[in-house]
């Protein structure tokens, strides 16, 4: 039996983050041992909701694909592309397009999120497509599952809902994909907001230096009637604990950590002070690797170059799959 597919990809709006190590990169280091997998950095998604500063894009691109690097993503094992690179899936997209209703669209949370977010009066027609080119990346790859956090839920189930109706109507090209979460789907903001993002500003990158790391740790969001170290806190909800049980590997110390804090009998500075130590110890690999990888030239180049070959090889191949079903194979050799 042929292995299975997975597919997901990340915007290059900025570098990556803690958010999304826990939230898919941990993920994709299990997924790419077994599986066969495709990461794209998905520029043509950034059009959707931004077309200043297009500039910056390149620089987002070589970042994302450095910070895949650090953490494990191995191009030997999973293919890295760049989706613009794999002109396909637009046309791909362009096709699944006619696949979905306006309405249904209109009924995916994160659109009503990003035009709220980025105070939008009315989406442009591309951007009410997001989870349509989404649906291209993912189905262009013929992937199985989809490894993302629980706010590109929503995406994957359009993907589905296409998929399935693309299959009733022309005959079974795709499989239906499914999104695989984590146990941390939705990581935390250092500012105690839900969520950890790059344009909410409150995130920790993997690519920080330690000094910032401290920093940002020493002004995080506790708990906040805790006005005096002798007053007992909350644990629970908490950010710092939070971060404290997904990064500090001394659960013995956590533990006591915890319970002095519940007791009122340690300070927030040294809860933090220990977070800021576990999150570097977490952090210094994955900064040590980022830089030897940064060193070597045309490294990045030639993994998207090669990555998006390899994509665009696999995408022909859906295309045929798909104009054949449609019927739309007239007039090409
Ligand atoms: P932006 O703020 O520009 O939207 P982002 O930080 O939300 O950026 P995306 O590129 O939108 O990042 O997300 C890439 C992937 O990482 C998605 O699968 C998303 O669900 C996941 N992800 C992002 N932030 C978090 C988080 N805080 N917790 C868990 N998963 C996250
Ligand atoms: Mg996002």
């Amino acid at each position: 039996m042929a292995r299975k597919r997975v597919m997901t990809g990340d915007r290059p709006t900025g570098k990556l983050h803690l958010g999304h190590y826990v939230g898919t990169l941990e993920t994709r280091l299990r997924l790419q041992e077994q599986y066969e997998c495709f990461f794209a950095v998905a520029d043509y998604h950034i059009l959707t909701t931004r077309l200043d500063n297009l500039g910056e894009i390149e620089e987002n691109i070589r970042d994302i694909v450095l910070d895949y690097l650090a953490v494990g993503i191995d191009p030997q094992k999973s293919t890295i592309y760049l989706q613009s690179l794999v002109p396909d899936v637009a046309e791909l997209h362009l096709l699944l397009s006619m696949l979905i209703s306006t309405t249904r669209l209109e009924r995916v949370p994160t659109l009503k999120d990003m035009i709220r977010g980025l105070k939008i009066e009315s989406p442009s027609y591309g951007l009410l497509g997001y989870p349509v080119l989404q649906a291209a990346d993912i189905l262009m790859a013929r992937a199985d599952l989809v490894p993302v956090g629980i706010d590109q839920v929503p995406h994957v189930e359009v993907a589905r809902e296409i998929a399935r109706r693309f299959n009733g109507l022309f005959g079974r090209v795709f499989p239906e994909p499914e999104a695989l979460t984590t146990d941390t789907p939705l990581l935390v903001g250092l500012d105690g907001r839900a969520k950890m993002s790059k344009s909410l500003g409150n995130a920790i990158f993997l690519s920080e230096s330690a000094e910032a790391v401290e920093k940002k740790v020493m002004r995080m969001y506790t708990d906040p009637r805790r006005i005096h170290p002798n007053i007992p806190g909350t644990v629970e909800g908490n950010p710092v604990f939070i971060y404290h049980d997904l990064f500090n590997k001394n659960k013995e110390e956590v533990d006591a950590l915890k319970h002095r804090y519940r007791m009122g009998t340690i300070g927030d500075v040294e809860v933090k002070r220990r977070l800021a130590r576990a999150l570097n110890g977490f952090l210094e690999p994955i900064r040590v690797r980022r830089a030897e990888f940064a060193r070597q030239p045309g490294l990045v180049e030639r993994i998207i170059k090669e990555g998006s070959e390899k994509a665009e090889r696999e995408a022909e191949a859906t295309m045929q799959a798909v104009r054949q079903a449609m019927k739309m194979n007239y007039f090409r050799d």
